[in-house]
């Protein structure tokens, strides 16, 4: 879908008057690409990895989120491109809107092509394998993306730690560290913050 006007299937899937969601341009980042990991809590509870090209943010729902053990192998569901603004976004999207629910940035940071500088991550991702080296501050080594299955409209990719330093076999990142990365609040924390306040007592 390369010929697509950038981000028109965000854009189309959000009114920007009704949700907190940015909605945001294409654009890169000045050094290195940045990525995102969002843990969602919508209809299903799962985590949204989303990862820099082209100056957007390239992205896939990963239902179990991510693992630092090289055993366990994650499905990861590829969603529509994000803006790069979205990096940032942690709030509560209304009741009735496309990803109703409450969304905190479970970690971020930047990340590096295992091939090198040289090979562009769109075009390993275009290819379906591509092995990358995150700096978080929960995630860091190198992790794989690997598509599966191509399937027209559901295809299905794995994408899960790579045997290095880093890894933590028996490990279980999301339980042990559950809260955002970005001001440490929970999911139940956000979601209040942004309730409107209960005026009944004062009436
Ligand atoms: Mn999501």
């Amino acid at each position: 879908m390369k010929d697509r006007e950038p981000l028109k299937d965000y854009k189309e899937k959000r009114d920007f008057s009704a949700t907190p969601e940015p909605s945001g341009e294409v654009k890169e980042s000045k050094d290195e690409p940045i990525f995102v990991i969002q843990k969602h809590d919508a209809s299903n509870l799962h985590y949204d990895l989303r990862l820099e090209a082209d100056g957007v943010l390239k992205s896939w729902a990963v239902p179990k989120g991510p693992s630092m053990d090289p055993k366990v192998k994650r499905l990861a569901v590829p969603t529509e491109d994000h803006p790069m603004a979205y990096a940032d976004f942690e709030g509560v999207i209304p009741e009735g809107h496309y990803g109703a629910g409450t969304v905190i940035v479970w970690d971020s940071g930047t990340f590096s092509n295992t091939k090198g500088d040289d090979f562009s991550l769109s075009d390993n991702l275009d290819e379906g394998h591509a092995t990358i080296h995150l700096n978080g501050s929960k995630l860091v080594g190198d992790f794989a993306l690997i598509r599966t299955k191509r399937g027209g409209k559901r295809p299905q990719w794995l994408f899960f730690k790579m045997k290095d330093d880093y890894a933590k076999p028996g490990s279980d990142i999301t339980s042990e560290l559950p809260n955002s990365s970005k001001t440490g609040h929970s999911l139940k924390e956000v979601e209040a913050e942004e309730e409107p306040a209960d005026l009944s007592d004062f009436e």
